[in-house]
């Protein structure tokens, strides 16, 4: 059984979000003040976790599992989880706490980290992200990279007169220190709703600024399903991406399938609807019923997100509830 749908994509990349909350409040994910947080008891535990991602690996052909959030981290069974999880494991994390925890994740069988940076300036990260945290995510990242978590991947959201004439230097710092770069185009999944195409960064802007490194297509990379699109910086080997969500979707080719901290599948980052595996779960269904359940989830997968069309509306959800 494959997770497949009715335009013949096969989701094989499971994200699992383990918590909506998290120890940072960026602009561009939620407000300053946080959001209504989940329930606990709506929560999965960590057997429930473990058996929904057992049921995808097993049953249903994921090759890759990414845990995200919200703050992954913030997650105190995440260690366990991730030595239960027997396919390729990678996190997404804005890396506070990584200093602690990144040799047990690695001993646990953690493959690699991306890690969220917007800035490399600590007033601005205050400004952004409403916390003092700069020194903890850059201890996390090194720590990430001692601890073999490699390649490290840095995440960065480029805002209009925030951090957008930043590129130039967050390209040089990940350079200088071995990391993998990725530019994430500002996608309208704020809680607040203060998204606006013409406030957002494009792909075509970042690349014009990073001019002076003599980017070149990486044509060793095909994108496939992958949505960055990397560039050789100065000729190679060192690369820098841009996941150009918004400008240059790669809905048909996308092998995504996604699992919420409450339990519920969705099909797509931006999918209006989504499919409870957890109730029935509660109530006693096999794994056969829940493989079922999810393979119908993402049957009804939408060809596109639709972010260009008038008609858009911004799910529900806001990202650190669904799982960036
Ligand atoms: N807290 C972790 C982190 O920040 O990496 C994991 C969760 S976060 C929701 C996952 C990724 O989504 C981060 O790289 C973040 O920059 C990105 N993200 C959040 N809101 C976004 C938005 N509105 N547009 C584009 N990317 C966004
Ligand atoms: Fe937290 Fe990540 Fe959202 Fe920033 S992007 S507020 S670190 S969940």
């Amino acid at each position: 059984m494959l997770l497949d749908d009715r335009y013949g994509r096969v989701a094989t990349d499971l994200r699992v979000s383990l918590t909506d909350r998290c120890s940072l409040r960026c602009s561009y994910c939620m407000p300053p003040e946080g959001l209504p947080w989940l329930p606990k008891d709506e929560i999965l535990t960590d057997a429930e976790v473990i058996r929904l991602v057992g049921i995808a690996t097993g049953l249903l052909g994921v090759t890759e599992v990414r845990y995200t959030g919200g703050e992954p981290l913030l997650r105190p069974g995440l260690v366990e989880i991730v030595r239960q999880t027997p396919v390729h494991t990678s996190l997404t994390t804005n890396a506070i706490g990584l200093s602690r925890l990144a040799v047990p994740l690695a001993e646990a069988g953690l493959a690699r980290v991306n890690v969220s940076l917007d800035t490399l300036d600590r007033d601005r990260f205050v400004a952004l992200a409403h916390r003092d945290r700069l020194a903890d995510t850059l201890a996390g990242i090194e720590a990430a990279a001692a601890a073999g978590l490699t390649p490290v991947k840095l995440n960065t959201v480029l805002m209009r007169g925030v951090n957008e004439d930043e590129a130039p230097a967050l390209l040089q710092f990940a350079l200088d220190h071995g990391y993998e770069l990725r530019f994430i185009e500002q996608m309208p999944l704020d809680a607040q709703h203060g998204w606006s195409r013409d406030n957002m960064v494009t792909a075509t802007e970042i690349l014009e600024s990073l001019s002076g490194f003599g980017l070149t297509p990486d044509l060793s990379t095909v994108r496939g399903s992958a949505p960055a699109e990397t560039w050789l910086v100065g000729g190679g080997p060192a690369r820098v991406g841009v996941i150009a969500s918004v400008t240059r979707p790669f809905c048909g080719d996308c092998d995504r399938t996604r699992l919420t901290a409450d339990g519920q599948v969705r099909n797509c980052l931006f999918a209006r609807g989504e499919s409870d595996l957890r109730t029935p779960m509660r109530a006693g269904a096999s794994d056969a019923e829940l493989a079922a359940l999810w393979r119908t989830a993402m049957w009804g997968k939408l060809p596109g997100h639709g972010i260009d069309n008038p008609a858009f509306l911004q799910p529900d959800r806001p990202m650190s509830s669904i799982g960036g």
